[in-house]
């Protein structure tokens, strides 16, 4: 007989089933599809830590850059500004948009319509850089940002962005620029790509000690199932495996 077919009884089940991301090794939405017949109320899942896609437009205009990396600071700006944090990390165009630890970590905020923000040179002041060395001119300009930024970037960022004249009004703006770029991802890569799985059970369906379900007793969810999410860097094992530590106490 097989497990499909059989029916098991037990007085306590500790649900562990993850999040959605990577089907192929495995994911299933069987630990939602268990919480929402239970009336467990569900935070909706989307993919989080995952790359972002340019538009056909920007796809055309810059991923042929693709394997170019940039330290950047990424955050969101948008109409909700608050608590949304700031990224200094590592971006690299791909393919079809922008990955690195910088973009994973600010994708995990990103609600799929607010534009990322990006700072090509944190904490810098190019433009003073070049006034220091006694210059205003284009030629220089080029020469600074190729000191600063990949070669390959930087030219394209002047084709895109060209320096609109030596005035104090061009050099102010050609600053403001590089500090504020503004990319408008259409998609994340999904699922398939996505290292967790932000959303899941409301952990005010659960007991923040054992993780058992309030409304259910002896109905335990841990792990990435729950509405968890950690950044780069651990957090997400660190979750699953302190929160079945906490269940397997009470089980
Ligand atoms: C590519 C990748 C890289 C990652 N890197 C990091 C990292 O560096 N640091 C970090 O902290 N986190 C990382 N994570 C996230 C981390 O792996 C998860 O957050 C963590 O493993 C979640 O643990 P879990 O036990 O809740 O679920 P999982 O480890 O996902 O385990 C769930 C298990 O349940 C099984 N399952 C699901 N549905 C069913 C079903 N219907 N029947 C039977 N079995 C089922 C699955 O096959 C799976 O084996 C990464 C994830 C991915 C995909």
């Amino acid at each position: 007989m097989q497990a499909e077919d059989a029916s098991f009884g037990a007085p306590r089940l500790v649900v562990a089933t993850g999040g959605l991301s990577i089907a192929k090794i495995g994911a299933t939405s069987f630990g939602y599809d268990l919480a929402g017949q239970f009336g467990l109320k569900i935070e909706p899942p989307r993919a989080a830590l995952v790359p972002l896609v340019f538009s056909e437009r920007d796809r055309k205009r810059w991923c042929d850059l693709a394997g170019v990396s940039i330290e950047v600071v990424a955050s969101i700006r948008g109409a909700k500004r608050t608590a949304k944090p700031a990224f200094r990390e590592n971006m690299l165009f791909t393919h079809r948009g922008i990955s690195g630890p910088a973009i994973l970590q600010i994708s995990s905020y990103w609600d799929g319509k607010e534009p990322i923000h990006l700072d090509l040179a944190p904490e810098r002041n190019l433009t003073a850089e070049l006034r220091e060395r006694g210059h205003r001119d284009e030629a220089s300009w080029r020469l600074l940002l190729r000191e600063v930024l990949p070669r390959r970037f930087a030219d394209r960022w002047l084709e895109t962005y060209p320096l609109t004249g030596n005035s104090d009004r061009a050099l102010a703006d050609a600053e403001r620029q590089l500090h504020g770029w503004e990319v408008k991802p259409e998609a994340t890569e999904g699922y398939g790509k996505a290292e967790v799985t932000a959303g899941g059970i409301d952990t005010n369906e659960l007991s923040a000690q054992t993780l058992e379900s309030r409304k259910v007793p002896g109905l335990f969810f841990i792990g990435e199932v729950v509405d968890v999410t950690g950044q780069l860097g651990g957090f997400n094992f660190q979750w699953a495996w302190a929160s079945g530590f906490c269940a397997g106490q009470a089980v």
